[in-house]
Formats: C-alpha cells, sequence, structure tokens
C-alpha cells in the first residue's frame, strides 16, 4: 500500500481530558495532516509541514472537515439491528416481547450473514469503525459477524451470548454447550484478523450458577480473551437477580463469585451500583461501559460519569442497540450530555470525543491500536463534515474555536455529518 496524507482539521489526545486540563489533553489543529503508511499512522502533524517533508506523496485534503479517530462503540446487539426502536415497555417485558422472537432468527446462519452486514455497513456510514457485539445462542451467528468484519478489515469485539435459563425455547444453550461452543469459537476468532473475542454471559438472570461457573472457568483458560456483560441496568432486574442469587452480596457478587470479574470484563450499563460494586470495580480495574440513549428509551436510569471517572474506573461509551435508539456516536455523545447535564455534571465537547474514542479503546484494552490519531494507531479514521445541515451549519459559522463548531455536530448531526470513513488506511466507499 503507498503511503498516503489526508488534510484537515484534526483533533488527537494526548491524555485523558477527565484528568487534565482540555487544552492539555487534546491537540487541535485548524490545518493538520495525518500520514498514513501500511494501514497505521505514521505521522500527524500541520499539513504544511507534512506535504514540504513528503513532496511526492498521494494527498487527500479534506479542507476544514474534521479528521478525528474513527468511533468505537463498546457494546451493542448486532442481532437486534432489525428491531431498533420497537415501542414501549421495561426491559424484561422488552426482551420478552421484541428481542427474545427477533434472537431465535439467527438459527438461520442466512439471516446472521444478512444482519451481520448490514449492521457492520449502518456503523460505517456513522463513522464507528469498531462494534462491540453481543451475538446470539447460536454459533453461526459469531461466524458471520466475525465475518462479515474480516471481509470489511474492520476491528470487532464478538461472543456468543450464553443463556440456559429464564428464556424461551430454541434460545437456551446448557453448561456444556455454552463452554464448549464458546471454547471453539474463541480458539477460531480470538487475535484472527483483527478480531477480538468476549466470553458473553448475557446477564446473570439468564445464566444458572453452573453456567457463570463454566463460563468463569473458561476465562480463567483464556485470560487474554475479553468477557463482557450487563450489570445493574433496572432497578427490577437487581430485584430479580437478588432472588435469584440469595446468597450473592450485590450483582457484582453474582459475577465475582464465578471468576466473571476481572481487569478484562466489559460491564454494560452499571447505573445503579452499590458503594461496594464500585469499590470492585476499582480494584480489579475492570471497565464499564455507559449506553445513554438505551437508557433513556428503555428508562433505566442515570450513569454517574462523573462518580465514576473520578474514582479512576475505565469507561466505555456505547450505543446499545437495539436497547439504544441510534446507531450514532454522534447522537449517543448527545444523550450522554443530556444525562451529564441531568446528573449536574455537564461534559465538555472534548471529554464526549474521547469517550467515542479513547475512552472505548481502553475499555476494550486496545489503546493506541484503535480510538486514536497517535502514531502507531491503526488508521481506522472518521472525517466529519461540521456544517452538515442548514441549522448546523448556521450555528458552527459562529464559533469561536473547535469546541464550538463541533458542539453543534454533536448535538444535532447523525450520519449526515460523516463525510469520509477509513479502516486501517482505506477509505470506505460510500454506498
Ligand atoms: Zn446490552
Amino acid at each position: 500500500m503507498t503511503d498516503q496524507l489526508i488534510l484537515g482539521q484534526t483533533l488527537r489526545f494526548k491524555s485523558d481530558p477527565f484528568a487534565m486540563p482540555i487544552e492539555d489533553a487534546a491537540v487541535v489543529s485548524a490545518r493538520g495532516g495525518v500520514l498514513i503508511r501500511d494501514g497505521r499512522i505514521a505521522a500527524i502533524g500541520e499539513a504544511d509541514a507534512l506535504r514540504r517533508d513528503h513532496p511526492q506523496i498521494e494527498v487527500t485534503d479534506h479542507g476544514d472537515h474534521l479528521i478525528t479517530a474513527g468511533f468505537v462503540d463498546a457494546h451493542m446487539h448486532y442481532p437486534q439491528t432489525a428491531m431498533i426502536a420497537s415501542w414501549g415497555k421495561r426491559l424484561i417485558d422488552w426482551l420478552n416481547t421484541y428481542t427474545f422472537p427477533e434472537e431465535m432468527r439467527f438459527a438461520d446462519p442466512a439471516y446472521a450473514n444478512e444482519i451481520a452486514g448490514r449492521t457492520l455497513d449502518l456503523a460505517l456510514s456513522n463513522g464507528t469503525t469498531t462494534l462491540t457485539s453481543f451475538c446470539t445462542i447460536h454459533p453461526a451467528s459469531v461466524d458471520a459477524f466475525f465475518s462479515a468484519a474480516s471481509s470489511r478489515n474492520m476491528a470487532v469485539v464478538a461472543g456468543k451470548t450464553c443463556m440456559d435459563r429464564n428464556a424461551p425455547d430454541g434460545l437456551r444453550d446448557d453448561v456444556k454447550s455454552a463452554y464448549d461452543d464458546s471454547k471453539s469459537l474463541l480458539e477460531k476468532w480470538h487475535k484472527t484478523g483483527r478480531a477480538t473475542y468476549a466470553i458473553t454471559p448475557r446477564f446473570s438472570p439468564t445464566s444458572t450458577p453452573d453456567q457463570l461457573a463454566a463460563l468463569g472457568a473458561l476465562w480463567a483458560e483464556h485470560p487474554e480473551a475479553l468477557m463482557q456483560t450487563h450489570l445493574s441496568e433496572q432497578l427490577d432486574e437487581i430485584e430479580w437477580v437478588r432472588g435469584l442469587f440469595p446468597d450473592a452480596r450485590d450483582y457484582l457478587d453474582t459475577y465475582e463469585e464465578f471468576g466473571l470479574l476481572g481487569e478484562r470484563g466489559l460491564y454494560g450499563h452499571a447505573i445503579h451500583l452499590t458503594a461496594r460494586e464500585v469499590d470492585r470495580l476499582a480494584e480489579v480495574n475492570a471497565a464499564v461501559v455507559h449506553c445513554p440513549t438505551s437508557n433513556t428509551f428503555i428508562g433505566s436510569g442515570l450513569f454517574d460519569m462523573a462518580g465514576l471517572k473520578a474514582r479512576g474506573i475505565r469507561t466505555g461509551l456505547a450505543t446499545d442497540t437495539g436497547g439504544g435508539s441510534s446507531f450514532s456516536m454522534l447522537r449517543t455523545m448527545a444523550a450522554a450530555y443530556e444525562i451529564g447535564q441531568l446528573r449536574g455534571t455537564p461534559l465538555h465537547p472534548a471529554q464526549l470525543m474521547w469517550l467515542a474514542t479513547e475512552g472505548s479503546a481502553g475499555a476494550l484494552h486496545m489503546t493506541g491500536e484503535i480510538g486514536s490519531l497517535n502514531v502507531g494507531a491503526m488508521a481506522d479514521i472518521t472525517v466529519l463534515d461540521l456544517a452538515s445541515t442548514a441549522a448546523i451549519a448556521q450555528r458552527s459559522t459562529r464559533a469561536n474555536d473547535l469546541w464550538e463548531a463541533l458542539f453543534p455536530t454533536i448535538m444535532m448531526g447523525d450520519d449526515r455529518a460523516i463525510s469520509d470513513v477509513y479502516v486501517a488506511g482505506c477509505k470506505v466507499a460510500r454506498s
């Protein structure tokens, strides 16, 4: 692959803007450039200097569009793509009414292939270059997702969802098949190309203690894998967990007891946490994943971003589609901002952009590899048009700095704001 230089406004992060002043954490260039070599970022700097140093290089000039790291979605359910924005219901009703009947269709590999490809293309059209997905209980649903991602050269995380109770006929595995299928899928896909495997118990209400223990044993045998699940999303869910695990100290303990709490664990939602749960998450350096459009859509509650970040807990951002109501990480950032406002802790646009890129990459233990414009990272890049609609354009033209110019796109932007996407340095064809 030949070297190439892309020019535009650029935004990268030197460090976490929750931990230090924005101007020290973020590096903004009004006329910057990114040098791409062999699919990775080889240099980033001022456009004029890069052109001078590389006079023969192929150049793509994005004008005043903003070049940023591709978005990293740290928690979603690709099998729910076709039922996004289903009306009404609380979590448990919503799973039974909409989710489980749709997930049953993934027994058909052809359907799984169709939805996997559709989901990844929707992600790319929204500037998201990495998805972290639950699949269904069917091993073919995992093969479908990783195969579709491989054909697009996308870095993805996924795993077979395990459920052996409190799910309908046709959507339950058992202790042995959950272990055996997860193990063979992990050995087949983990670190094959850009794939990462995550051991995936859906959540403790749908796994027996024996199944949780089997998956904990698998994780102990394969500590290099990630583990993803759900934690403390809704209050009635927490009550249900208390009834199912009467001896557990709290919801997190239902994972910890079976070897499913660790540094490479990803705990989606994590809204209604006890002090002990927060302490344990911090002690083991586990990651939590904020899913704001899902939390408002299903009425789950207000995630404590400021409190958890202040404890140093690694935090990613995610759509949680189809419980989330949008494939767009811009809309997801807007919802995170709104939830921060409702908690009295507004998030700066730099913090929102960091969460959608570096934050999620950190949750996935992929810092420096994805979600970054720093030298050495894979060139998964999203280019934003900061004047994609008349409403956004009339506001951003009055901006005094990049943050003022970007914030209207965060709050009001959608896939029209995504002008170009690069995956491993290759521009994705626009459909
Ligand atoms: Zn979820």
